[in-house]
Order: structure tokens, then sequence, then C-alpha cells
């Protein structure tokens, strides 16, 4: 049976398989290499891909895109018309089991076993919910993999090259910069960082904005009257930023008007968009503690990075040529396959066709809270900083305040800051203490990070050793095992087209 890698995005979405030695795209049922990450519910029945995307401007109350902004939130990615909703799981299932019923079909056999990409700075939360789609789906999800390590695998399996890599993917939603070390077919983060609300997505939107004001001077209407107007506004831009990667300047049509824009002018309007990658990139290299003489390669990965104003930008602050000769929207998913028959392969005792050992890094720091000696002022300590190795663990001691002391807070938190005002409460919980403890008693605290960037802490008494309660964390966000249980069967028999 078949193990694919799939390259589930904010707006295209891709799958690649092994064949024989090397990874290749499998074709939708389209005949694309790329399939849209959307679904619009015609007359309650899911459809996905460029058929649904056709159908943005004509049903856009039934039309669900972007859903991968909304993955790990817990309110519904999409309300029908009968009030019914759906969770962002749910979307992203309907648009995975589309995506395995063509790889099964181009296949010619059952497509069961998959990875699936997500951005290296997905949080727990988000991966789990990544996770749940896929078991929804009906398929068994492998592993998750970073999509940035799946594009320096896809990279690094071409040259064999070995060196520190820079790997800067602007897609359509999210925005993702990694720093990771490449020996032969390991593969370790350095760093990463990114934005989740970073994509060729704002760009139209600055190029929408634009055209809507021009029109509304020549006396034209309010395209974000309606929702028609404003999704047909949305693919004219979309495709005009494209023709714009090749041409110096294109024309907008709206209706009988018309709109000239110029590279330079659109250049202008998302000046502020690519400086914000260019910080976030600074914020990355300055965590991995290197100069951009020591990066070997620059891979840019995603839709958003053929606009030339990126490669311009990324040549401007590294001093050196972005490589080409990787496909970017496709790199991600040829990673994940190999990664899918690495993984594969070490389950069934066989020998993949590369082997490859991803070792990653946690992307947000995780600590506790306690009372500071003096002020009483409770502060956040960070334990295990963000870009740790994963796995990993760290230990911490703190003492008891009073004699007797018969309860103690103990919190998870997910931030860098001092101040709680900013970190997130991940947990909160009152443990109890035995009787008779004297002022100043040791209590030591041990949390760590497991394989799947899976969160767990417990305290200690340090005099005795006892464990005074171990905190696995709660996902509020997430659904319970009941819930995709049941999600899945209801999925079972659906045929998407
Ligand atoms: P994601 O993985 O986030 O879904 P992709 O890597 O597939 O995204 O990139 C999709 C984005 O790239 C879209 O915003 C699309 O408009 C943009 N894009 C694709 N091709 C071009 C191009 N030639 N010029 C400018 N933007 C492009
Ligand atoms: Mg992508």
């Amino acid at each position: 049976m078949a193990v694919i890698g799939i390259d589930l995005g904010t707006t295209y979405s891709a799958v690649a398989v092994m064949r024989g030695a090397a990874p290749e795209i499998l074709e939708n049922r389209e005949g694309e290499r790329l399939t849209p990450s959307v679904v619009v519910f015609e007359d309650g029945s899911p459809l996905v891909g460029v058929e649904a995307k056709n159908l943005a401007a004509v049903l856009p109350d039934d039309y669900v895109e972007f859903v991968k902004r909304k993955m790990g939130d817990a309110s519904p990615a999409h309300v029908d018309g009968s009030g019914k909703e759906y969770r962002p799981e749910e979307i992203s299932a309907l648009i995975l089991k589309r995506l395995a019923a063509d790889a099964s079909m181009q296949l010619g056999e059952e497509v069961r076993d998959v990875v699936i990409t997500v951005p290296a700075y997905f949080d727990d939360a988000r991966r789990t919910a990544t996770r749940d789609a896929g078991e929804i789906a009906g398929l068994n999800v492998i592993r998750l993999i970073n999509e940035p390590t799946a594009a320096g695998i896809a990279y690094g399996m071409n040259r064999g090259q070995s060196g520190t890599f820079l790997v800067f993917d602007l897609g359509g939603g999210t925005f993702d910069v990694t720093v990771m070390r490449v020996r032969g077919s390991e593969f370790d983060i350095v760093a990463t960082g990114g934005d989740r609300n970073l994509g060729g997505f704002d760009f139209d939107n600055k190029l929408m904005a634009h055209v809507a004001a021009k029109v509304e001077e020549q006396g034209g209407p309010d395209l974000y009257d309606s929702g028609k107007a404003e999704a047909d506004l949305r693919a004219q831009c979309e495709s005009a930023k494209r023709r714009l990667t090749s041409a110096a300047k294109t024309v907008v049509r709206v209706g009988t008007l018309q709109v000239p824009v110029t590279r330079e002018e659109f250049e202008q309007l998302t000046a502020a968009l690519l400086s914000r990658t260019e910080v976030t990139v600074e914020e990355v290299m300055e965590e991995a503690e290197l100069t951009w003489n020591q990066i070997d390669r620059i891979l840019l990965v995603g839709g958003s990075t053929r606009m030339p104003m990126v490669s311009g930008m990324v040549q401007r602050m590294s001093g050196r040529m972005p490589d080409i000769g990787i496909n970017p929207d496709e790199a991600v998913a040829m990673g994940a396959a190999i990664f899918a028959d690495s993984e594969n392969a070490k389950v069934n005792g066989a020998i993949p066709a590369i082997a490859v050992s991803v070792s990653d890094v946690t992307s947000q720091s995780l600590g506790t809270t306690a009372h500071e000696i003096g002020t009483n002022i409770k502060r956040n300590i960070v334990m295990i900083s963000k870009n740790s190795k994963i796995p990993c663990s760290a230990v911490d001691y703190f003492v008891t305040t009073i004699p007797d002391q018969r309860q103690v807070e103990f919190d998870v938190t997910e931030g860098d800051d001092e101040d709680l005002q900013y970190v997130t409460v991940l947990h909160e919980t009152l443990l109890n203490l035995p009787p008779g403890l004297p002022d100043k008693a040791e209590l030591r605290v041990v949390m760590s990070y497991d394989i799947d960037g899976m969160v767990h802490a417990e305290m200690f008494l340090e005099a005795t050793g006892q464990s005074l309660g171990t905190i696995e964390l709660e996902r509020p966000n997430n659904l319970g095992a009941n819930a995709v249980d049941e999600m899945r069967k209801a999925m079972r028999d659906l045929e998407i087209l």
C-alpha cells in the first residue's frame, strides 16, 4: 500500500509519492499538480478544489477558504444555510479526503497512510487539529512534518548537499522561516519563526483595496458591498498579481471598468508586508546566532516567493542569490513523500529509497510561574526556551514560602516574557502539599516536550522525591477522541466531488 506526502496548504495543496528513488507529484482528477484548498457546499454537498474555487463568486455564502488559519480554534469554520456548523478539522478533512481519493485514483490502489505537513510554528493545538483532520478523513497520519524541513529534504535529496540552509516560505496565507543544518540525510532545525497571518492573500487584499478605491473614483460601485462582488474582485486581483510577476504592468478588469496597475505601484502598496517578512528573518537569524556568511543555501518556497520583490529583498538582505532549481509550490509535498517513505520503512523494517532523520525544535517557550521573593509578584519562569531541540526536558527548583504550607500553584505557560500579561497560561492547577513542611521546602519541577511536541510537567517534593502532581495539557480547543470518531464515521461514505 502506497504512503503519500500531503502538503495541506492554506490556499493550495499538493500530493506526492515515492516512485523508485525519486518523489513525484500526483496529479489530481483535473490533471492539475496543485489543488485549491477550498470547499463549497452546493445544495449541502461538498465540492473541493478548482471547481469549488470557480463557484466562489456564485455561492459566496457556501464557500470556505483559508481554513488552515483557523486550525486549532474551537469556533466553527463554516455555518451553512440550515445552521449546521463545521469545525476547521472537518473542512480540512474534506480537503484531505479529496486529495487522498485523487491520489488513489492515480496510483490504482487504496491510500491510507499519509504524512501531512504543517508550518514549523504551529503550536500543539494546531498540530493536534491537523492530525484529527486526517483521522476524520479516514486516513492514518503516520507523522506530521514541518513544511520547511520537508522543503529542505526535497532540496537536499536533489543535491546531496550538507550545510546550513535558510528556508523562506511565503505561501498563500502563512509565512515561515527556518534555519536548519543538513548533514547528508540528517536534518536538524536550528531556529524557526513565522507569521500565521501573512501570505499572498494579504498582498491580494492590498491590491483589492487599491482597485476598489480607483473604481469608486471612476464613479463605479462599492466592490465590498456584496460577497459576490468582493469574491470577483479577489479573483481578478489575484490573477493580476500573478501577471505582475512576469509583466511590468497589467490591467485589472472589474465589470466594465478597467484599472491599470504597474509592478512598481503594486510593490509600493505591499512594501509594508514585505518588510514584515524581513523583520521575521532577522529575528530568526538572531535566534540561530548566525550571520549571513554562515548560511550556505537560501531556499525560496511557497508560490508568493515567485514575486520578484521577494527574491530581490532576500538578495539585498543576505548579499547572495537564493537557490533556484526547486519548484516553490511542489518542494514541500516532495519532501513529505520522501519522509513518508522513510518513516514507513522504519515501521515495516524495510529499506527506504532515501532514509532521512529529522530532529525538530520547540516553536514556543515553555515555563511555569512563581511568586518573586520580597515583592510577591507572580512571574513567568521560562524553563524550556524556544528553539530547543525536541525531545527535551528541563528541571527547576522552587521553595514554599511559609511553614506548613498546604497548597501550591502549579502552572504551565507558553511565552518568553517575565510579565504574565504577555504569556499564555496553558494550564493552572493547585496541588496539595503534605502537612508539616518547613518554610522554604524545596519543590522540583520537571517539564518536557516529547517527540510529537506534546508537553508534560510534574512537580516533586525534593526532600522525599514524592510526586505532587502531573500535568498533561488539556486542549480545550481540540476535539476529543469521541468527536473525532463520530466525524470520521459520518464522513466515511461521503463522496466528495
Ligand atoms: P500555501 O502553501 O500557503 O497554500 P502556495 O505555496 O501554494 O501557498 O502559494 C500560494 C500563493 O502564491 C497564492 O497567494 C498565490 O496567489 C501565490 N502565487 C502563486 N503563483 C504566483 C506568481 N506567479 N506570482 C505571484 N504570486 C503567486
Ligand atoms: Mg505552503
